[in-house]
């Protein structure tokens, strides 16, 4: 049986990440940060798709928690996909952006990814196979204004993967990133929706399944060519 491991899996769109997933065969390792009565939901819902998932709640910022929960574990049996999704906002100008909203987003974002992915990557390495997708944002391709942190966050996971995908490659594994604008979660819940949407070409906000779909594609056997890319599911917000 396959196993996919979902960073950040207990709302929005991780949680249809594991939905998807969880639909298309695959046993889910799903993490959270805090929020374990939602990561319980989710539990139950693949459960009743007939599939097994288990559930970790630990801090992806913090190194020796996030080696603690997945180290031994990946090692035990390496997952055959990684979806890299936990992230979080702390917007503000950059005039007034303090340090600790710089730190965060950054630990979270990026340092997040190298923390999970040192625990996978051994693993994926050893069994000659893997599929991992980060998930990045159009605001580290086209840059977003009150973003500067989240902005370099996002750019620097694109920079992660691509040099990731030259590293491993050889090794069959698949690493790449999907780029979502802007998809209706909790995340973007406060957003003036009638100023956003005449940006963006289609006129609409995503939806999570958007998304997921994209991430179980690049995770499927449907393709086996792509490899280093960005992949974007933004309505054409960037064109
Ligand atoms: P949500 O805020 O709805 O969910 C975030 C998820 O990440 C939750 O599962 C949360 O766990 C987990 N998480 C947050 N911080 C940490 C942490 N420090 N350690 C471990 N897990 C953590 O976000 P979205 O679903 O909206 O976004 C998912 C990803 O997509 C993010 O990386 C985001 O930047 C990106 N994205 C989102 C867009 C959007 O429009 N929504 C657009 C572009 C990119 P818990 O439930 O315990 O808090």
């Amino acid at each position: 049986m396959k196993t996919a491991l979902v960073i950040g899996g207990s709302r929005g769109i991780g949680r249809a990440i594991a939905l998807k997933l969880a639909g298309s065969g695959f046993d889910i390792w799903l993490t959270y940060h805090s929020n374990e009565v939602a990561a319980k939901e989710v539990q139950s819902e693949i459960e009743a798709l007939g599939r097994s998932c288990e559930i970790m709640g630990f801090d992806v910022s913090d190194y020796e928690a996030t080696r603690a929960a997945l180290e031994e574990k990946c090692d035990k049996q390496a997952p055959d996909v990684l979806v890299f999704n936990s992230g979080i906002v702390r917007d503000n100008l950059m005039v007034w952006m303090t340090k600790d909203e710089w730190d965060a987003v950054l630990d979270t974002n990026l340092g997040g990814f190298y923390n999970v992915t040192k625990s996978v990557l051994f693993p994926m390495l050893r069994e000659k196979r893997g599929r991992i997708v980060a998930i990045s944002s159009t605001a580290g391709q086209i840059g977003q204004a009150g973003q500067v942190n989240y902005s370099a966050s996002k750019a620097g996971l694109i920079g992660a993967v691509k040099a990731l995908a030259r590293e491993v490659g050889k090794k069959n594994i698949f690493v790449n990133v999907v780029a979502p604008g802007v998809i209706e979660t909790d995340m973007t819940a406060d957003l003036p929706a009638k100023e956003i949407k005449p940006l963006i070409p289609l006129n609409k906000f995503g939806v999570v399944e958007d998304v997921a779909a994209t991430v179980d594609f690049l995770c499927s056997d449907a393709q086996s060519y792509i490899h280093g890319q960005v992949i974007g599911v933004n309505g054409g917000l960037a064109i």
